[in-house]
């Protein structure tokens, strides 16, 4: 043991270096990176337009005090209000953080209004961070165990039922918080008639819709953002992990009715949207474009997902595939970690989402050649599994 908390049941492997899709242990052994730092690395490692912006950005100013005008800062929430047709950004570290800055936006809105709408909606299974606003909003029990008191004005229902969420909107809800496709909590699809029929209930009540795209957001499903799917838009968005593709940088956007009401003084964050990381957030926004990504997510998702249906065909213990665009689970009849672990020894890195899931979230340029080699490591892995079952079975 470590002098670091275990707040992780962490892998035994210890990665030092990548280089695009690849990842390399302190042994040496190289592995295929199906995982990105949890959608994080979204151009894969030590892409050379990102180690460029990163140098170029320290070399001239690594921190700025948001006392001051900060170009780089301005730049990007420019280029996320065109992108995303939000009005106004505002930049913290992280997808916890973006959501708390959601929360309280949606509560000092209607505060200006001299509503008492505060309550926020969010779905089962959904996760939204570990602060204790976000835990709290998150649809799973396991994250708040032993952190009571919880703070008050959250509400859950079950995803894709509209029935439930219309039941659950009284006076003092203020907004719905909603991930288009939830990632931790078992890669689970809002519809995108749910989505529909959400916007229109928020309309409705005059309350906000706020979207947690952290995992789903700057291209993963193969839009800018998941949301443009369903031909919606929310009233407030949140971002983090693949934005600044792997230096910490989160942001909470909102229409101009909303954003007015982080006026001076409301909120802040030391190193929100520092020169550095909107230094990276950019080169990431500008590497898509340049390489037309999100052409590639699309082309190498349907590459996966007709893998992944091949070997649900396959093999009796993967049931099926669900997600969208580059944030693809293969669902399982069985606990998924023994495969989990057989690809790791096999050289391919993959998660869980929840215990059924295997989840797929390598960066956005991954290669035809990679996923095809990630789809033969995973059949062998799934072959292995299911021999060694047939084994115990005759045993018995
Ligand atoms: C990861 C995640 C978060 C939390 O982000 P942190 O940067 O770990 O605080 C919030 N929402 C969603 C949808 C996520 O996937």
């Amino acid at each position: 043991m470590n002098s670091v908390m275990q707040t992780y049941a962490r892998y035994p492997l210890t990665l030092i270096r990548g280089e695009g899709a690849h990842v390399f242990d302190d042994e040496g052994n190289k592995y295929l990176d199906f995982v990105a730092g949890i959608a994080v690395n979204t151009l894969g490692h030590a892409h050379p337009a990102m180690v460029r912006a990163i140098k170029e950005q320290a070399a001239t100013m690594l921190h700025c005090s948001n006392l001051y005008h900060i170009p780089k800062q301005i730049e990007l929430a420019d280029k996320l209000v065109w992108l995303s047709g939000m009005h106004q950004a505002f930049f913290c570290n992280s997808g916890a953080e973006a959501n708390e800055a959601a929360i309280k936006i949606a509560r000092k809105h209607f505060h200006d209004a001299g509503s008492n709408r505060r309550t926020v909606i969010t779905a089962t299974n959904s996760f939204h961070g570990r602060l204790l606003s976000t835990l709290t909003a998150t649809g799973q029990d396991k994250v708040k165990i032993g952190f009571d008191p919880l703070p008050p004005g959250f509400v859950h229902v079950p995803l894709n039922d509209i029935e439930a969420l219309k039941a659950a909107i009284d006076d003092h809800t203020a907004a719905v918080l909603l991930e288009p496709l939830q990632g931790e909590g078992g890669v689970n699809l809002a519809d995108a008639d749910y989505l529909c029929g959400v916007r229109e209930l928020c309309d409705e009540h005059d309350i906000l819709l706020m979207l947690d795209e952290v995992q789903t957001g700057i291209g993963r499903t193969g839009k800018m953002f998941a949301f443009e799917h369903a031909g919606i838009k929310p009233d407030v968005l949140t971002l983090a992990k693949g934005l600044g593709g792997g230096v910490p940088i989160g942001a909470m956007l909102a229409s101009e009715k909303v954003a007015a009401a982080f006026s001076a003084g409301t909120h802040g964050s030391t190193f929100g949207g520092n020169p550095l990381s909107c230094a990276a957030a950019l080169a990431v926004l500008e590497t898509i474009e340049n390489e037309n990504l999100l052409n590639s997510v699309n082309e190498q998702s349907a590459r996966l997902r007709a893998g992944l249906q091949s070997m649900v065909e396959k093999f009796s213990t993967t049931a099926s595939v669900r997600g969208s665009g580059l944030l693809l689970g293969l669902a399982c009849s069985d606990a998924v970690a023994p495969v989990i672990e057989l690809c790791k020894a096999k050289g391919l890195l993959v998660l869980p989402a929840g215990p059924n899931v295997v989840r797929f979230l390598p960066a956005l340029n991954i290669k035809a050649s990679e996923v095809d080699q990630a789809l033969a490591t995973l059949e062998e892995a799934f072959a292995a599994v299911e021999a060694s079952e047939a084994g115990k079975e005759v045993e018995k």
